[in-house]
């Protein structure tokens, strides 16, 4: 394990050397989104909150055993518990990053620099910049670089409050190096405490060595890669940059329905650049999530208000490149599920603060302060499949749950570039930040 749980800093009201329960109490406010069973609430329901103030939680082992007002906490869970006092703290479900691409070989603070001066995101690519850079650096890097690197990010996640994360590849494009990516996530997964949860991205650019010709490339991620990484178990999910300058509509269709022959969950970076249909496709290949749809058409966000597809808003992408927005604000009103993640990436969102995006999601999409912790939590739990198991407080749950300092939920998004983390509980382990 990376992180460890810290104690004996004078916040446990009660410690016991074998304790059946762990129990935060006196929490200022407690704030989840209200499920209902279901795996994701889409439309108005986004807006759908629970709060208890003055309140209560109580954990064994990794689960949530019991949540309320501290004055309703039955006294069996005081009387062999671990007790803490939560004083001054707001607790929301840890977030849940549904979209990042977090292991790469090397940052690219020269190419931002570029673009700062005024370079297009062409001429950048004409000098050796962009994915191809990463695709570069990442194959130079052994398993044990990658791994040291994408350890200390995880780190780093948890204390901005993330408890979940989907990690994709897509940096090796080519069979040895996916699957060096998708077995460093494996190492990684198994060594920390975070819930990863791992995509094969092999369609995310056409490799430099396959330029010329690129089919072969498509043939080699359909006919080698995917059966591999399938058979493997090395992921339950596969992915496609569907876009121009990358990979056509025809090429995203015939990736992800190979995918799903071979039991792999479609997922689809769609409409980032250009309305090129990506979004359609992801409702009729069924994919579990559509991500970026900056721009998504009229017609294909009706689409989504009567489909599953979830919609992934990676804001931190539009404000860190200077594009659009994607249109949250209509895909909710009409009716879609959307969630919210970070895009972590050396080239266009080099951040992990899920409540960073949050600020975004309100003020650039008009996205209201509960829809965006919805859209970070359960919604995007959903996105992973995982949404039985983290995303929300509940009764069952595992207990992944961040602890702030600050006065209520809705000032999360509010009081922004600051990491309000006091402290995070993950599956029921303590780990102390104050
Ligand atoms: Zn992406």
């Amino acid at each position: 394990m990376s992180l460890k749980s810290i104690g004996g800093s004078g916040i446990f009201m009660s410690k016991q050397n074998s304790p059946d329960y762990t129990v935060v109490r006196n929490i200022k406010q407690l704030a989840t989104p209200i499920t209902n069973g279901k795996p994701f609430l889409r439309g108005r329901e986004m807006r759908e909150i629970a709060t208890v103030d003055n309140a209560a939680l109580a954990v064994q082992s990794d689960t949530i055993e019991w949540i309320g007002r501290d004055t309703d906490l039955p006294y069996h869970y005081t009387e062999n518990a671990n007790i803490i006092d939560g004083s001054g703290l707001v607790a929301l479900p840890g977030f849940v990053d549904m979209h990042t691409h977090m292991v790469f070989g090397a940052t690219r603070e020269e190419e931002f620099a570029m673009r700062c001066s005024g370079a297009t995101y062409q001429e950048i690519a004409a000098k050796g910049g962009g994915i191809n850079n990463t695709v570069r650096t990442t194959r130079e890097s052994d398993k044990s670089q990658l791994r040291k690197q994408t350890m200390r990010f995880l780190d780093k996640m948890i204390r901005h409050g993330s408890t979940t994360v989907e990690i994709k590849s897509g940096y090796g494009v080519s069979g040895k190096d996916e699957v060096k990516m998708l077995d460093g996530i494996k190492m990684v997964k198994d060594d920390h405490l975070m819930n990863i949860v791992s995509t094969f991205l092999g369609a995310h650019a056409i490799p430099p060595e396959y330029k010329e010709h690129r089919e072969e490339y498509v043939d080699l991620v359909c006919r080698k890669m995917i059966p591999y990484v399938a058979q493997k178990k090395l992921t339950g999910f596969c992915d496609v940059f569907c876009e121009n300058g990358f990979f056509s509509l025809e090429e995203s269709r015939r990736i992800l329905q190979t995918g799903m022959e071979h039991g792999l969950t479609p997922k689809i970076h769609a409409d980032e650049l250009s309305p090129l249909g990506g979004s359609e496709l992801a409702v009729e290949v069924k994919a579990i999530s559509a991500d970026h749809l900056e721009n998504i058409s009229d017609k294909a966000i009706e689409l989504f208000a009567k489909s599953n597809v979830i919609a992934g808003m990676l804001p931190g992408v539009s404000f860190y490149l200077g594009h659009d927005y994607a249109p949250a604000r209509k895909l909710i009103d009409a009716g879609a599920v959307v969630a919210l993640a970070t895009d972590f990436n050396p080239g266009s969102c080099m951040s992990y603060s899920v409540p960073l995006m949050m600020t975004m999601a309100c003020t650039q999409m008009k996205m209201a302060p509960e829809e965006s912790l919805t859209a970070a939590t359960i919604n995007a739990a959903a996105a992973l499949k995982m949404s039985d198991r983290v995303g929300s407080i509940e009764k069952g749950k595992l207990a992944d749950i961040v602890f702030l300092q600050m006065p209520n939920y809705m000032y999360l998004p509010y009081h922004y570039g600051e990491n309000h983390v006091a402290a995070v509980m993950k599956s029921g382990t303590w780990l102390e930040y104050r």
